[in-house]
């Protein structure tokens, strides 16, 4: 079997939907499990929609669920026109869309949203979504069966970014989504959101789509897994921000997992491990572009000293300093004890002998993480920073790069400096507003208009 993920571009209207049946349709004797997020933009919606709420502006909030209602109730009709069907669908978003009014009008009156009311709010979107894709599929004689993912992607209660318990999903895949494939059917599920085992409703991250896709592609043990984008694969860098990015037509799974972790929103950070692990090679394809040759994220690829160059802003970095660590053994090894407690992923570290300085992406634990940080020396923290990295399995073997690297960086600031162990990536710590011109600069020196890189 394969799986075939179709993100919210590809998923965003009557005509791209269309496109992603067209594109299933192909692959049925395949066995594919489609795996869909909601209709671009509208997890953003509901999100804002919660806080709305919460923060007392109702009537906002509820423009917004009416606005919501309306496109997926137009998308139904484009899809599906007056079958019965259609009348099917639209009891459903009906249905969806009253039950979002009612957890909006609860969060207004309580004043308050818990991550918790989050998740079961912002799940909406790849519920509908694939209730939707369901019912087109059909029309469009594609066997399609919904499945919720509530139940088979089983997870613990981090709401917001829920951990997803492997052995679990592999029995509920299992139980549910293997007979489905086996009796020649194509099994449906949205994406992002799943389940604790008491039912309660959890969501894996933003952009976390990726992750259901290769999760389930893990549980059952996929041939590939198909990530259906808007783009033509990865690229040398967001096209958002350098508009003459290149196709890079194979790359290395830890290569892809580097570029994801650190901005390449085309791949959720996670999605690599779960293939990784069972060796299934993980494809980027453009939906508007389904003959074109995509991204192979496979174990070789050719080496390069540079690959890609990614970027995100938004890094906090925290700085520990102590005297007392002279010497000390198990200093570096109390520090990150503390950050596991708080449950804060750290990014980029370098040291001094004296202090230390380390990256995180989410500060949302930061409080209370200097308190305890503050028992072992003085500490800072310094926000509004960001991170490009160049990630190249031949980088840490070519000097030239390196030196081609800092030159680009000519004139900006660099606030540290890493290369990672395993010689792949190096990242520069620069301000917030100089990751874009950073990335045009290192692009332009690595991959210059009309070169070979
Ligand atoms: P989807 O809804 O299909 O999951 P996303 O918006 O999450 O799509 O991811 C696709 C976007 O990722 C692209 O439109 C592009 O702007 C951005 N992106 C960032 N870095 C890269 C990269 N290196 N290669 C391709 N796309 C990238
Ligand atoms: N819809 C979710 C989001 O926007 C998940 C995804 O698209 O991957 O974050
Ligand atoms: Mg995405």
């Amino acid at each position: 079997m394969i799986v075939a993920k179709f993100g919210g571009t590809s998923v965003g209207d009557a005509a791209a939907i269309d496109r992603a049946a067209r594109i299933v349709s192909e692959r049925v004797p395949r066995q594919p499990l489609v795996v869909v997020s909601a209709l671009g933009g509208a997890t953003n919606a509901l999100i804002a929609i919660a806080e709305q709420a919460a923060s007392g502006q109702v009537i906002l909030a509820m423009r917004g669920v009416e606005a919501l209602r309306e496109r997926h109730l137009q998308v139904a009709s484009d899809l599906l026109g007056d079958d019965q069907d259609a009348t099917d669908v639209a009891a459903e978003v009906a249905a969806t869309f009253d039950e979002l009014a009612a957890l909006a009008e609860a969060l207004f009156v309580l004043g308050h949203a818990t991550p918790r009311s989050v998740d079961a709010i912002a799940a909406k979107g790849e519920l509908v979504s694939s209730a939707l894709v369901v019912a087109a599929f059909r029309k469009r004689g594609v066997p399609a069966v919904y499945v919720s993912p509530m139940d088979v992607m089983i997870t613990g209660d981090q709401f917001g970014k829920a951990e997803p318990r492997t052995d679990r999903i592999a029995e509920r895949a299992s139980a549910v989504i293997r007979p489905l494939l086996a009796q020649g059917s194509v099994p449906v599920v949205g994406g992002f959101v799943g389940a604790t085992e008491q039912g309660i409703i959890t969501t894996l991250g933003r952009g976390g789509s990726d992750f259901s896709a290769s999760l389930l592609g893990a549980a059952l043990g996929a041939e590939s897994i198909e990530i259906w984008t808007d783009v033509d694969g990865m690229l040398t860098a967001d096209p958002r921000i350098v508009p003459d990015a290149r196709l890079i037509e194979r790359i290395r799974f830890d290569e892809a997992s580097e570029l994801a972790s650190f901005g390449a929103k085309v791949l959720h950070p996670s999605t690599i491990a779960p293939a990784v692990r069972l060796g299934i090679p993980v494809s980027i394809l453009n939906a508007k572009d389904p003959a074109g040759h995509g991204t192979l994220i496979a174990f070789d690829a050719p080496r390069r000293p540079v690959t890609a160059i990614a970027g995100k802003e938004g890094v906090t970095v925290v700085k520990v300093r102590s005297l007392r660590m002279l010497l000390a053994h198990g200093f570096l090894a109390r520090i990150f004890e503390i950050f596991d407690r708080h449950r804060t992923s750290v990014d980029v570290v370098a040291t001094s002998e004296i202090s230390v300085s380390l990256t995180i992406d989410d500060a949302r634990h930061l409080d209370t993480l200097m308190v305890d940080l503050l028992q072992l020396g003085d500490v800072s923290v310094e926000r509004n920073r960001g991170i490009v990295a160049l990630v190249g399995a031949g980088l840490g073997a070519d000097s030239d790069a390196m030196a081609r690297a800092l030159a680009a960086m000519h004139g900006m600031r660099i606030h540290m400096l890493s290369l990672s162990a395993s010689g792949i990536n190096l990242t520069m710590l620069v301000d917030a507003d100089q990751v874009a011109p950073a990335m045009r600069q290192l692009h332009a020196a690595f991959f210059p208009p009309g070169g070979d890189s």
